[in-house]
């Protein structure tokens, strides 16, 4: 049992990694260690708030995988972002250029609806200088996460967002098995790259999330290679057959 079941929401399980669980508690306890109760506080909130964020993006592409009839029994979080498990990839690149972009979409969106609002409400400093020094900074952080939610994902390599638009976009003129393995090598030049910047500017962060991508590219390349196998597809630079 590595998840938690935490609520359903719109007909799906929303599911958290236990490693999920522990970090607003880390997170809490790392900063209020360093700085302070408050400040302790106020990065266990910020999660949580992330926490929201993650959550809406990956409930928009379920609801659109669900609006194309693929079921979706379950969202799960884990500390360096959700994944919301369908049952089937759809093999209509339209379908999946639209389920893939609707999430980065749902984080512009929300930024877009509450710039002004939170601009007045916080007050022009607060906004542009996103901390965990008070509340509306606390807040203003919790807003920037969405644009940078929104560009992370659009990076078009695997397995961001943004590597099935291109997979679906190169599918339309290419084998499905051609075009999964370009936006996955394309993962695996970006996870490289991450590593690098990761340990140049001593970021663990980056360097954890370069190691994830690197797994999922992997992971994804032989998912469809053995998809592809099972279905007796060896023509894998040939055109296209019915
Ligand atoms: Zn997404």
């Amino acid at each position: 049992m590595s998840s938690i079941r935490l609520f359903r929401l719109l007909g799906v399980d929303v599911k958290a990694h236990w490693t999920f669980v522990f970090l607003p508690l880390f997170f809490g306890f790392f900063y209020g260690a360093s700085y302070g109760a408050a400040v302790g506080f106020r990065a266990f909130v910020l999660v949580i708030l992330v926490f929201v964020c993650v959550l809406g993006h990956e409930l928009t592409h379920s609801l659109r995988a669900k609006a194309f009839g693929i079921r979706v029994p379950q969202i799960t979080l884990y500390p360096i972002g959700g994944v919301a498990s369908m049952q089937r990839i759809p093999r209509d690149p339209r379908q999946e250029f639209l389920i893939a972009i609707v999430g980065p979409l749902f984080n512009f969106m929300l930024a877009a609806l509450l710039y002004f609002p939170l601009l007045w409400l916080l007050g022009r400093d607060n906004f542009f200088s996103p901390s965990l020094d008070s509340w509306p900074r606390t807040f203003a952080n919790a807003f920037w996460i969405n644009p940078i939610l929104g560009f992370f994902n659009l990076i078009p390599a695997f397995p961001m967002d943004g590597g099935r638009v291109l997979r679906a976009i190169l599918a339309t003129r290419m084998t499905y098995l051609r075009a999964t393995r370009i936006s996955a090598n394309l993962g695996t030049l970006f996870a490289i790259l991450f590593f690098l910047l990761g340990i140049w500017w001593r970021h663990g962060m980056l360097a954890l999330i370069a190691i994830f991508i690197y797994t999922a590219a992997s992971s994804e390349k032989n998912q469809v290679q053995f998809e592809e196998f099972l279905e007796h597809r060896w023509e894998d630079d040939g055109p296209k057959k019915g």
